[in-house]
């Protein structure tokens, strides 16, 4: 069902999304999104923080690179959110089935927290096998120490995920 040059990419733009996922699968993710978008804000990325996102900062406004994060993130929701999205059973069934395909590897405790994937490539380890994980630590100190502005550190962070 997947290309395998998507199924490989890491960063993803909306429309690599929507051709890894389908159309339908895109749709019921946009529902999901939209309640997303009154359930997390006064969350602050706690999921975010949890799985050790090297891109995440408490003092972001969002995520540095909304329209480049990964399918990790783009088909994560959380309880909070499943319950809160208005869509019937069958629709939130349909949301597990793509995600057995692309599991590999064993589930472990990454897999819990992001239940529907089980590991995540944006902790120290995946950044380092991109090979990005020093440009990226470097940037978030600049920012966090305030020598870079949040729309400065986007536009670089966002430089780095281009695979
Ligand atoms: S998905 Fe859930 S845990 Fe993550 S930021 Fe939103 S409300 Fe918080
Ligand atoms: S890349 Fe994913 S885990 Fe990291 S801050 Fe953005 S949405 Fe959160």
């Amino acid at each position: 069902m997947f290309k395998d040059t998507l199924n490989t990419k890491i960063f993803l733009t909306d429309s690599d999304f929507e051709e890894l996922f389908g159309p339908r699968i895109t749709r019921l993710v946009r529902i999901m999104n939209k309640a997303a978008g009154t359930v997390c804000p006064p969350c602050n990325g706690f999921c975010c923080k949890n799985i050790r996102c090297l891109f995440y900062s408490e003092y972001f406004s969002t995520c540095p690179i909304f329209d480049r994060r990964p399918r990790e993130c783009r088909y994560h929701f959380c309880h909070e959110v499943f319950t809160a999205a208005p869509l019937n059973g069958e629709e939130k069934d349909m949301l597990q089935q793509p995600v057995e395909e692309l599991i590999c590897g064993d589930r472990g405790g990454i897999a819990r927290l992001f239940f529907l994937f089980p590991e995540f490539p944006l902790d120290e380890k995946g950044l380092a096998s991109l090979g990005i994980k020093g440009e990226v630590e470097q940037l978030m100190r600049e920012f966090e120490k305030g020598r870079l502005d949040e729309k400065a550190a986007f536009v670089q962070l966002k430089a780095l995920c281009q695979g």
